[in-house]
């Protein structure tokens, strides 16, 4: 393509640095945009060693080749640690080789030394092409037709600890991975009585440390931005032992790689193994869970962050004025978004100096709330029991409800609203059953221990229904339960039915003074399709489980060219559908925001075959049950079969209850404990300042956020039964762009 200045001629792109699991994902996206648009797409491999060595190792890419590889972990183009790209030589080797292809922007995706390196070469770009005319090896005009390096940088990293995105490539896999050893180790230490060490990756950052002990209840965490305090050794042995009296089977003490105590003495787990060993005569084991936690198929998160990122990586290389600064896409909450990537790599720097010079605030301070809250929390839930009130009794009394279908996560709610509410001094009350169980009575006053082991859990140990308490009598005993239990306040942690039972009761208030209390509704369920959030928790769990059997499918499909068409959950709203669609790269999404139409069907059969024409091995097709009621999953199954004739076949998978089930995901977990925290806060602000405000929680531009109740109706589309604002369905160009 002929430069203009305004766009870029040819796009290269690069893995560097440390391998991490989204890698994939990120390269397709990025070629699929650019030859979207009619730009040429250069895989770069080896990382900077391959700009460097040039020839074969820059290979021009058509649609075909990123066949395959998003559902593969590490990255197929390779990586690697270059010498010679630190050298100003290697540089203009690299300047030369990319030239010589037209390519004047980069993508690459690595850590914050392969985006420092990227930075200093796109400033050094003029200088080196101005060396490379002198020394006869590029002509002047080519020269000036590529007078500036176009650079965006995607941060792909386990450790998740780099500034200017929330979360990195690779780090949600790395939990995955974390967990599923943590979880396998908890039942063998419980078997046992044992004592496990586990140490996690995270020289500067203990964000995986951190996470995967609120994700697995670990008993203690060293982490490097918050060493303990000096007498760490006698407090962790006496919550240990304190663990064990009342009742534990295990302990699990997490050590990231890069724990050190207040001095900047590093710990270690062969130190924590040997206290654990000496002074409490615990069997104690350790685990290293070294490079399994790079490894591994990355997460549907990470499969759609990357893709997303890799997309607008894409746009901004095509949008930025000519020499634009770097910039560096990322994730803020739920939203990407760009930095200047200098600004980003120096921020990042900044924490580690900070742990060096012993500011541990300051570096808590940099890593930003969530990574405080998370820390707060823990400690708080690790506790062997409550803090005593100071008065001796207890000041209110919480209840916990669910309403809905099961969401994974529910336990962990559970269990973080008792430990966080009795740590308050208030008495937390599990009604069984939803809404049922409450106008039945069937609530249960809970204790510290009453919900261990809950974190892990699938399914909901109290229950869950789709009972709306609407009729005059229906109301009416909620109310009567509400005042014979004296509850103050009420926590509904559910989905559709449980949002809608609670403003029944909220409208209620007047007429029964027992329901004007505060309220607030946890989004959790699977479906995402609740108002007042854009994402609810359970929704990451179910994604994981269909992109893995999608995974299956597809491994079984390849070997006879095949059609899959898979029936995902999702009555009235399309999430798990589309996101699903984009983590595991369907060719098509059918769902009920858009329904399906006869000239949909015929045009997707006639590109579906174009694409087996053209060497697809495997089509995929993604319904939402709901998606329309005449064109079902049997009926587009028998179509695309009889029409793929010699070309495809076609089969259907209809993957039923399996999405809600299995233990919950890492962040299912944690949103489920942290969000549950900020419900029990907003519960006692309420009560504590005598208020009756009810509030939706959630997550909105890319923050936590209480909506009013009050405006529950109209945030409603009470017909089609789903959020009037859905702003995840932005992502359906996303997927038309990534399809093929
Ligand atoms: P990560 O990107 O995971 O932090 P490294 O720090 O090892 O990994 O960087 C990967 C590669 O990036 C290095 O081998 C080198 O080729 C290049 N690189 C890193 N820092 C610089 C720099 N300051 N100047 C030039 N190249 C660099």
């Amino acid at each position: 393509m002929a430069d203009t200045g305004s766009t870029p001629s040819s796009i290269g792109v690069l893995t560097s640095g440390g391998d991490a699991s989204g890698m994939n994902p990120a390269v397709r996206a990025v070629i699929r945009t650019a030859l979207h648009h009619g730009i040429d797409a250069y895989a770069i491999h080896e990382g900077y060693q391959g700009l460097v060595d040039g020839g074969d190792l820059i290979r021009r890419m058509e649609l075909a080749d990123t066949d395959g590889i998003l559902h593969k972990g590490g990255t197929e183009i390779g990586t690697a640690r270059s010498k010679e790209f630190r050298t100003r030589e290697g540089r203009r080797a690299a300047a030369r080789n990319m030239l010589e292809r037209g390519i004047d922007a980069l993508v690459v995706i690595g850590g914050d030394g392969s985006l420092t390196g990227a930075n200093m070469f796109r400033a050094e770009w003029p200088e080196l092409l101005a060396e490379l005319v002198d020394a006869g090896e590029i002509s002047a005009a080519d020269a000036e037709s590529h007078s500036f390096l176009r650079l965006v940088g995607l941060v792909g990293s386990i450790d998740n600890d780099m500034s200017g995105t929330d979360m990195t490539i690779g780090a949600d896999t790395a939990l995955h991975r974390i967990v599923e050893a943590m979880d396998a180790l908890r039942s063998t230490a419980s078997s046992h009585q044992r004592s496990f060490v586990v140490e996690v990756m995270g020289r500067h950052c203990g964000y995986l440390a951190l996470m995967a002990s609120l994700a697995t209840a670990a008993n203690w965490v060293l982490i490097p931005e918050q060493p303990p305090a000096d007498d760490w050794a006698d407090q962790m042995c006496r919550d240990v032992r304190t663990g064990r009296q009342i009742g534990r089977r295990q302990s699990v003490v997490v050590v990231a790689e890069g724990a050190q105590d207040r001095a900047g003495n590093p710990i270690t787990a062969e130190q924590v193994k040997k206290l654990l060993e000496d002074e409490l005569g615990e069997d104690t084991r350790i685990t290293t869970l070294g490079h399994v936690q790079r490894g591994g198929a990355p997460s549907a998160f990470d499969r759609f962050l990357a893709t997303r990122l890799g997309f607008t990586a894409v746009e901004r290389l095509l949008t930025d004025a000519p020499g634009a600064p770097a910039q560096l896409v990322g994730l803020r909450g739920n939203r990407v978004v760009t930095s200047p990537l200098m600004e980003c790599v120096e921020q990042t720097h900044a924490v580690a100096e900070r742990i060096k010079a012993q500011d541990y605030d300051g570096a808590m301070l940099l890593r930003g709330g969530s990574f405080r809250q998370s820390h707060r929390i823990l400690q708080t839930v690790q506790q062997a029991a409550a803090r005593p009130t100071q008065t001796g009794r207890r000041r209110f009394r919480l209840a916990i409800v669910h309403s809905g279908g099961l969401a994974p996560g529910m336990n962990a709610a559970v269990r973080a609203a008792v430990r966080l509410g009795l740590d308050r001094g208030y008495s937390v009350l599990a009604v069984k059953n939803g809404f049922r169980g409450l106008r039945r009575g069937q609530i249960q006053e809970m204790d510290w221990m009453d919900v261990s082991g809950w974190v892990s859990d699938g399914g909901a140990e109290l229950g869950t229904d789709r009972h709306i308490p609407t009729t005059g009598a229906g109301i009416e005993q909620v109310a009567e339960q509400i005042a014979a239990h004296r509850i103050d306040g009420l926590l509904m942690a559910g989905g559709w039915t449980g949002y809608q039972s609670a403003y029944e009761l909220h409208r209620h208030r007047q007429q029964y003074p027992a329901l004007d209390i505060p309220i607030v509704c946890l989004p959790m369920t699977i479906t995402n399709d609740v108002p007042g959030t854009e994402l609810s928790i359970g929704s990451d769990t179910a994604l994981n489980s269909i992109v893995s059997d999608v995974d299956k499918i597809r491994q079984a499909a390849v070997a006879t060219r095949r059609v899959a068409v898979v029936e995902v959950m999702g009555r009235h709203a399309g999430y798990l559908a589309l996101l699903s669609g984009i983590a595991s790269g369907a060719e098509r999404i059918y769902m009920p925001e858009d329904g399906i139409t006869i000239d949909d069907l015929t045009a997707d059969i006639h590109s579906m075959a174009e694409g087996f024409r053209s060497g697809k091995r495997f089509g995929l097709i993604i319904r939402s049950e709901g998606a329309d009621a005449v064109y079902n999953t049997w009926f587009i199954t028998s179509l695309f079969e009889k029409e793929g004739g010699e070309l495809f076949d076609a089969r259907q998978a209809v993957l039923g209850h399996v999405q809600e089930g299995g233990d919950p995901s890492p962040f299912d977990r944690i949103h489920a404990t942290s969000l549950t925290a900020r419900c029990i806060e907003f519960l006692s602000e309420q009560l504590e300042s005598g208020g009756r405000a009810s509030a939706m929680i959630g997550f909105q531009s890319g923050r936590v956020q209480f909506t009013d109740l009050t405006s529950y109706p109209a945030l409603i589309d009470a017909e089609a039964k789903r959020p009037v604002e859905q702003r995840w369905m932005e992502s359906k160009d996303l997927a038309k762009i990534m399809r093929r």
